[in-house]
């Protein structure tokens, strides 16, 4: 199962980072292009936090739309796949969101909020 690896090395990190501190609650972008299931991270995250310093900690997730922009006509607009055309007709576009898996902060229980970016798996 993708998501259990996944989840995996994503407490590991925080983990790491944390240096043994508690941690609160952890967010994360998943690119909605990215055939990733936020429930399915939910239920594993549980799971792999048990027993780390990440036990109890909440998983927020933060959705990101697949954006691009059209290399012919200049227009930005929403991918809801890969591989996908513009309104002109175009197959010819930039990259713009939706393909990014990354920790975007961590909260730790006495400290605050910490940062860590991660590239895209
Ligand atoms: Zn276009």
């Amino acid at each position: 199962m993708h998501e259990l690896a996944l989840t995996q090395s994503i407490v590991e990190m925080v983990a790491k980072h944390a240096r043994g501190r508690t941690v609160k609650r952890v967010t994360l972008e998943v690119g909605k292009l990215t055939c990733v299931m936020p429930d399915a991270l939910r239920f594993c995250f549980d799971l792999v936090a048990a027993g780390t310093s990440l036990d109890g900690a909440c998983l927020d997730i933060c959705e990101i739309d697949g954006r691009a922009r059209c290399v012919a006509c200049g227009q930005e607009f929403i991918r809801h796949a890969v591989y996908t055309t513009c309104s002109c007709g175009s197959l010819d576009f930039t990259r713009i969101s939706g393909e990014e898996l990354r920790i975007k902060e961590y909260e730790l229980a006495f400290d605050g909020a910490a940062q860590i970016e991660r590239g895209a798996a």
